[in-house]
């Protein structure tokens, strides 16, 4: 069913600041036009939304990104400029990124109505962010797993790659219709918020060191092995409580206190048939 075909979505005021877009982060990740960063202040600032965030931007302030911004320096003003992706997703607890192609093996794809429900429906409870790519390369891999879903604007297969500023304009449209709707109809969130992200990442961290300490992960071979294992992570979006209970886990491995009366239950002896 279409978003508009919901029977039960209610429609807002379109002349009220909308709820939910407000906590939306747009991240501009190393752009290098200051132009592009202008233009896509203007394109939030049309559809509502107002949280500029800049990784490392290039040659920026200036007047170039001032005068395409035509109006909304507001935006440009009050965004901040950070030096790390993590700086910038401090504290969300939803990270979707955008890609112009698709992308191996990092996480799921939303198409982009999609991803707006996602975001908005996690935006009335606590920070999320869309993050967007350098003009050259896009984001690197690294980048693309600190997110939980990536989204890419269906265009042209021959030549999907649009300008940085039209695709901020095309996911903050959507972003917009889908808080002129009202909530959509997804399931609710579990009753406690996953952990915020840089929470998340100390623990692929911790999971890292511990891997290598125990062998398993190997570093002239790591094989995609820490990717997949943040997508199975990403996937249960673990609160922050569960998080804790990864990192004791961890922790038990790096200093453990054997306990010898426990049985080994996974010792080869059980799969042995005896009878
Ligand atoms: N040459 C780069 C494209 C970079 S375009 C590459 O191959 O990845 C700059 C940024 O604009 C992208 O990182 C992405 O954030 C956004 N963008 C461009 N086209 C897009 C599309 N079709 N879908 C989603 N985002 C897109």
């Amino acid at each position: 069913m279409g978003v508009g075909e919901n029977q039960s979505t209610i429609i807002t005021d379109s002349s009220q600041p909308l709820i939910g877009l407000d906590a939306i982060r747009i991240v501009l990740v190393a752009t290098t036009h200051p132009g592009n960063i202008g233009a896509s202040a203007r394109a939030m600032k049309t559809m509502g939304l107002s949280e500029l965030i800049l990784v490392a931007p290039q040659n920026y302030p200036g007047v170039e990104a001032t005068a395409r911004a035509s109006g909304a320096d507001d935006i440009l003003y009050r965004a901040r400029v950070v030096d790390t992706l993590d700086q910038a997703l401090q504290d969300c607890v939803l990270v979707v990124g955008t890609s112009a192609r698709p992308r191996g093996l990092s996480c799921p794809e939303l198409e982009p109505r999609r991803a707006a429900q996602v975001l908005l429906a996690t935006a009335s409870q606590a920070p999320v962010a869309l993050v967007f790519g350098r003009e050259s390369s896009g984001l690197s891999n690294d980048e693309l797993d600190r997110c939980h879903y990536t989204v890419q604007i269906p265009a042209n297969p021959r030549f999907s790659s649009l300008n940085l500023a039209a695709a901020v304009q095309i996911l903050s449209y959507e972003l917009r219709q889908q808080a002129l709707v009202g909530q959509p109809a997804l399931p609710p969130l579990k009753t406690a918020l996953p952990a915020p992200a840089e929470q998340v990442e100390n623990f692929y961290q911790h999971l890292q060191t511990v891997l290598l300490q125990t062998g398993f992960l190997d570093p002239d071979n790591p094989r995609h092995l820490m990717r997949r294992l943040r997508n199975v992570f990403n996937r249960a979006q673990p609160s922050q409580s569960e998080i804790n209970i990864l990192r004791g886990v961890l922790s038990s491995v790096q200093r453990p206190q054997l306990r010898t009366s426990v049985v080994d239950s996974t010792s080869k002896d059980d799969f042995i048939r005896k009878d």
